[in-house]
């Protein structure tokens, strides 16, 4: 039993769309059944009791709000919600103006009109909701205080006019500030969330990506490759005899220099260049649509870059070299394979006397001599 309505209310919502259209088209759902249900009954007692306008006035909006909710399916969810949360919304707010005009069943039509403001501000928000609501609110004052009742087809005392004004603003003020509130905590939580997803991709000591952050980047590259066939590199760069600077200066002076060196390999690189701190002081660089040769090239400069620049801690100043593994990634290989034939290359660069760039093709050429 509980299956079809949570289908039903569910219909349309992805997990590609934000919370907020999900949510959105899950209370258009839910609005367009109770809507068409209750119109649905309603119209039917009217047709009985052969109040025929009535009875069409609400077995149309019965349908209008069956379309409401097959409006999403049709249009595509994002776009289909808000065109259906507008017929919702004016079909709703027609309905209610023809119920105060006519007064409904035994002049009880008005008090419908306080299910308008929580539902326009749940479908359109707090500004477009109150723009919306005080919009209705003065056609209904229009249509219950023109003199002589001329719009009116029934008759309502003054009190009880002014008390329906009265409450209706009061409804639409608490559902204002409700509706206020929630996206207030909404982006709250947004924010929040965004600045967590950062803090857990970023490396607070250097400002760039960390490990996870760099095997994202790592894995979109790799989509990339395979939608547009052409290769990738990447090159792992350890700093030489880093520990003899710990050693010597203290872990502080240490930290200080991996911040300079992260600052020194970044300003070298492109925009669409990829640069992590993979390890204590290993970083990993990416070079998107780059083959070997050319990545070598770049890190060559990157490493002369560092080569030349003193790096300056509390007023000393050291010069830290770095050595590199450079590996083409292609779709013949496992990322994990390109991975270890880098450290492979890196670790050939350090033996062959550090401050130095190797890469995996040397590797192979070298073992096959
Ligand atoms: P090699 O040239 O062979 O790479 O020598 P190395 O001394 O750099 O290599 P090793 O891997 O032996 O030492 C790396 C050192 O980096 C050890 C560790 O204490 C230090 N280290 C790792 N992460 C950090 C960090 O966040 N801050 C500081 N200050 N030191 C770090
Ligand atoms: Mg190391
Ligand atoms: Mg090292």
């Amino acid at each position: 039993m509980l299956n079809p309505i949570r289908k039903f209310i569910e219909f349309g919502t992805h997990n590609s769309l934000s919370d907020d259209v999900n949510r959105r088209i899950r209370v258009v759902n839910m609005f367009s059944a109770v809507g068409m249900g209750l119109t649905f009954f309603l119209g039917l007692r009217a047709l009985f009791a052969q109040d025929t306008l009535l009875a069409c006035v609400l077995l149309s909006a019965s349908i209008l709000f069956a379309i409401s909710h097959k409006i999403q399916s049709m249009i595509g969810a994002k776009q289909g919600s808000i065109i259906s949360a507008m017929v919702i919304i004016v079909c709703l707010m027609s309905l209610m103006l023809i119920l105060v005009i006519t007064g409904g069943n035994a002049g009880t039509g008005p008090l419908w009109i306080f299910t308008v403001p929580p539902v326009t501000m749940f479908f359109t928000g707090f500004r477009r909701g109150l723009f919306a609501l005080t919009g209705f609110i003065t056609l209904v004052i229009v249509i219950l205080f023109t003199p002589d009742n001329a719009l009116l087809a029934t008759e309502y005392s003054y009190e009880f006019k002014t008390r329906l004004i009265y409450s209706f603003i009061t409804i639409s003020f608490l559902s204002a500030f409700y509706e206020y509130s929630r996206q207030r905590s909404y982006s709250t939580a947004l924010y929040l969330s965004e600045q967590f997803e950062r803090q857990a991709r970023y490396d607070p000591l250097t400002t760039i990506l960390n490990r996870r952050g760099g095997q994202q980047q790592l894995e979109q590259e790799i989509s990339r490759m395979q939608r547009n066939k052409k290769p990738f590199s990447i090159a792992l760069a350890d700093i030489d005899r880093f520990k003899s600077i710990n050693d010597t200066f203290g872990h502080d002076a240490g930290d200080e220099v991996l911040k300079q060196v992260a600052e020194v390999f970044s300003r070298r690189l492109r925009t669409q260049d990829g640069l992590s701190r993979w390890g204590g002081e290993e970083f990993l660089f990416i070079f998107p649509e780059t083959n070997e040769k050319d990545a070598q090239l770049v890190t060559e400069q990157i490493r002369e870059n560092l080569s030349a620049k003193a790096i300056s801690v509390d007023g000393k100043s050291h010069r830290v070299t770095s050595s590199f593994g450079v590996c083409e990634v292609t779709s013949l290989i496992s990322l994990t394979t390109a991975l270890n034939l880098a450290d492979q290359a890196l670790y050939r660069a350090k033996r062959d006397g550090r401050n130095k760039v190797c890469a995996a093709s040397e590797l192979t050429s070298k073992s096959n001599l």
